[in-house]
């Protein structure tokens, strides 16, 4: 009898998850992602979107997912694991032997009239704003982590007839090291942006009317879907789903979590945070440790870690941060143009591991974690790329 493995998210976990189950060529295994979007949404590169940098932050799923994925549009709204049913929009339900948990992160809430861009139609509704600005409008972007700073710069360099400022409550981009922060912050400045740290802004006021400005881009923490939680599955206070560290539900053997909208549930693991860079690997490994449970075997750990933040600021202009496994700052940095190029090289480079894993299942590799003894307990990182 066949079995069916269910991936709920065409983001990077889902699509790597499902490119290594499918290209693994195991007998009698159907691999279904399941995901809203009809092409696949490059968030990575949603500022440049945004700021009218890039054309298109999409991709066709054709040219990224392994032939043998059955894609269904849809949306999953329940988990019923009792049943191990998914229940889709509309009506439908996809039913599962296993299922990959990886719906991400949306944007989280955001006052009235500002606008959010850490979703693809957030952000097209904002570059529509944006692009018929006139001369002497002011923007004002919120937030203080990577996806505000990455917005403003952008947004700056490329309408030079309009004012950017950013608006943080505390220092901009907290985890970097204090000379790379500083590069950042004087980068800002060449760029046009006005930089307002230490000054939180009040949701509940006239966003417009308090920042003086025309546009407010709100970049201030990411959201998770519901869904977890709504289906009586474990989830930390924020959300996420709780998973092992072999990423899989505690009591539940069928169910896997990777990405953005799942938590290892071990203060080993307090240094992953949410971004593209932990969820191309826990994707992999969900789906690794899935052939392995079909081959009867016990899953394994997962371990990734850190090696580098690249930072965009603007097309020419970027900083990157080496870093420990961990995620904590090393002393060595980039700048400039050089730091740009890098940049642009690692968003390539996501697409082109996809890519590789879909023509040969287990070919993404990555950097491994902290050592286990040495992991940060430091306790877990905020709900932000920050
Ligand atoms: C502007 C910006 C720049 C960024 N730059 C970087 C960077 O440089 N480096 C980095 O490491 N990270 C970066 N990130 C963060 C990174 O984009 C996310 O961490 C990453 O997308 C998480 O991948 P994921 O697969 O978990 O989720 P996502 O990419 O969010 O994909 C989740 C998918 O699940 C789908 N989905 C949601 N709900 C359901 C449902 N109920 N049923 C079915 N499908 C569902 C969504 O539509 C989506 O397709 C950036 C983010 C933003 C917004």
């Amino acid at each position: 009898m066949g079995t069916t493995a269910v991936i709920l998210g065409g983001g990077y976990a889902g699509v790597m998850a499902a490119n290594r189950l499918a290209g693994s060529g195991r007998p009698g295994l159907d691999v279904v992602l399941v995901t809203p979007e009809p092409r696949f949404v490059e968030r990575i590169r949603l500022h440049e979107y945004t700021a009218g940098t890039c054309a298109d932050a999409t991709v066709d799923f054709d040219s990224i997912l392994h032939p043998g994925v059955c894609r269904i549009s849809g949306r999953a709204e329940r988990i019923l694991s009792g049943e191990r049913t998914v229940h889709l929009t509309g009506g439908a339900e996809a039913g599962y032997d296993y299922l990959v948990y990886a719906v991400g992160s949306a944007a989280g809430t955001a006052p009235d009239g500002a606008l959010r861009i850490e979703q693809l139609d957030g952000a097209a509704a904002a570059r529509r704003e944006l692009a018929a600005l006139p001369a002497g409008a002011r923007v004002a972007v919120v937030g203080g982590g990577l996806t505000a700073v990455e917005t403003a710069a952008e947004a700056a360099g490329s309408y030079a007839h309009i004012r950017v400022s950013l608006h943080s409550a505390g220092p901009i981009v907290p985890r970097l090291g204090a000379r790379t922060r500083r590069s950042v912050e004087k980068s800002l400045r060449r760029a046009g942006v006005e930089v307002h740290s230490g000054t939180p802004v009040r949701a509940d006021e006239d966003m417009h009317a308090s920042l003086g400005a025309d546009v407010v881009l709100w970049c201030a923490g990411f959201g998770v879907p519901g869904l977890a939680a709504a289906s009586g599955l474990p989830v930390d206070d924020d959300g996420r789903l709780r998973v092992d560290p072999g990423l899989r539900v505690r009591g539940q053997d069928r169910i896997y979590g990777a990405g953005d909208a799942a938590v290892i549930d071990e203060p080993l693991y307090d240094y992953l945070r949410m971004c593209c860079a932990a969820a191309l690997p826990m994707g992999a490994d969900a789906a690794g440790n899935i052939l392995r449970a079909l081959d009867g075997e016990a899953g394994v750990r997962h371990d990734s870690g850190f090696r580098g933040l690249c930072i965009s600021l603007g097309r020419s202009d970027g900083a990157v941060q080496f870093l420990s496994a961990d995620d904590s700052p090393t002393r060595f940095h980039l700048h400039g143009r050089t730091a740009a190029v890098q940049k642009e090289i690692i968003c390539r480079m996501t697409l082109r591991w996809i890519r590789g894993e879909a023509k040969r299942s287990g070919a993404y590799t990555w950097p491994t974690g902290p050592q286990a003894g040495r992991a940060t307990t430091a306790g877990p990182v905020p709900m932000t790329r920050s």
